[in-house]
């Protein structure tokens, strides 16, 4: 065990005033016990906590820091921008810079509106879904994770999965009434409610990867399937890309599956490790928005200077330098691959799902495919394989329902660490 006084009494101060000792419930360690370490620095690929542990971290601040952390241009553009003001709640020139590589990067976009978080981008993008079509019904997915809003509140995945609360008390029940719940990588589940609720549903929302029930990739012709019933039933698709997003390709989802989705959300990346998410589309939905058009969605720190200065710094390397998708996906391959074969060597049942840049382990003997093959994962096996990696300084989310994320600071060795660790582990399981 690795010595975590620090952090220790951290927590129990943190505890007396921050429910759960946190600002989001996943950091709380709940589902592995224990403390979590409380982090001061982060370079690279490396993360290190008020004790003086050094870790490879590979959960990335949860997906947005893809160039590591503290990326010499990131911060020398947020060092910049910050001489000039915080905040101005006026149009700036950034905005406009931002929202035109966004619009270069993305296929099938027109308009961008940028807003704090990824759970707004989702809640704002729900709103003119349903502003549009003039219905209010939404089609989610069991296991989803699209941020706390009321109507996203139900059957998610992530933190309301980890906390064994999948609904929040306090979501009003005619609001939950309005969100339909399918099955991923089940087009008929999807087909039925579409059938059941004629000409009702505004939109079926979608992660292109579930990547909040651990990592579920699409099966061929899921997300094609999707598109094909939003066009037959007059329902937009919506790609919740807060994860996905500039993450599997410049393009996200859109570009790596070739399916075009009618509105788009974004977090984490986007920022570049500062609070942004944006919601984006075709002009024609777009401009329902206010101030243009019925649907209204403001901010007052939307498109802030400093935040959209670290978010264009970090889109505009992504851009020129698209080699950082086939390197980061070989390495989360490389890593599935190591898992797969310390698992045989040793025979510990163990499925490991992995697509880009994201990876998974679940401690099972049957292919994961959607919700409840989510649920066979032994958390037991699960919660030692946690605590083996932090004894070998390797940083993973302490939940069975996130994703692995690997970016482009790790090194070949940070990924041989990763390796031999999890074989180490695996193996005494
Ligand atoms: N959508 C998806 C797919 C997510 O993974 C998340 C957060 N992990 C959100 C929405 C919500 O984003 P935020 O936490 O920035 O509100």
């Amino acid at each position: 065990m690795l010595t975590q006084a620090h952090s220790e009494a951290l927590f129990e101060r943190a505890k007396k005033v921050l429910p759960g000792g946190v600002n989001s419930p996943v950091r709380a360690y709940r589902s592995v016990g224990g403390t979590p370490p409380f982090l001061v620095r982060g370079e690279g690929s490396h993360v290190w906590d008020e004790d003086g542990n050094e870790y490879v971290d590979f959960v990335g601040s949860w997906g947005p820091l893809i160039l590591g952390h503290s990326h010499p241009a990131v911060l020398e553009a947020v060092g910049q921008a910050m001489q000039h003001g915080l905040s101005f709640g006026a149009p700036t020139a950034i905005e406009v810079d931002v929202a035109e590589l966004i619009v270069s990067m993305v296929p099938n976009i027109d308009m961008v509106r940028m807003v704090n978080s990824g759970t707004e981008a989702v809640m704002s993008a729900l709103r003119v879904a349903r502003g549009v079509t003039g219905r209010d019904k939404i089609i989610k997915f069991e296991g989803c994770y699209h941020g706390h809003s009321d109507a996203m509140l139900v059957k998610a995945g992530s933190g309301a999965l980890t906390g064994g609360a999948p609904d929040s008390k306090g979501v009003p029940s005619a609001v939950a009434a309005d969100t339909l719940i399918a099955q991923y990588n089940d087009l008929n589940s999807v087909r039925e409610l579409l059938e059941a609720n004629p000409g009702q549903v505004a939109a079926i929302i979608v992660e292109p990867i579930a990547a909040n029930m651990g990592v579920v990739p699409p099966e061929p012709g899921f997300l094609e399937g999707l598109r094909a019933l939003c066009d037959a039933h007059g329902a937009l698709l919506i790609f919740d890309e807060v994860i996905t997003g500039f993450r599997l390709a410049r393009g996200g989802a859109q570009e790596y599956f070739g399916v075009r989705a009618d509105l788009v959300t974004f977090g984490k990346i986007i920022g570049g490790g500062m609070p942004v998410g944006a919601y984006a589309g075709k002009r024609e939905i777009m401009e329902q928005v206010a101030p243009t058009g019925p649907i209204y969605q403001a901010g007052t720190l939307s498109g802030n200077p400093v935040a959209m200065a670290a978010g264009l710094t970090q889109l505009q390397i992504l851009n020129a330098h698209p080699e950082i998708y086939t390197e980061i996906e070989h390495k989360a391959q490389h890593m599935a691959d190591a898992m797969r074969q310390a698992a045989a060597a040793s025979q510990v049942a163990l499925q490991v799902n992995q697509c880009g840049a994201l990876l998974c382990p679940y401690f099972t003997s049957e292919p994961v495919r959607c919700f409840a093959d989510t649920q066979r994962s032994d958390l037991e096996k699960f919660r030692t394989y946690f605590w083996g990696m932090q004894d070998h300084h390797m940083y993973i989310a302490p939940s069975q329902y996130e994703a692995t994320f690997v970016n482009a600071s790790h090194t070949e060795e940070d990924i041989e660490a990763f390796c031999q660790a999890a074989a180490a582990v695996i193996n005494a399981l």
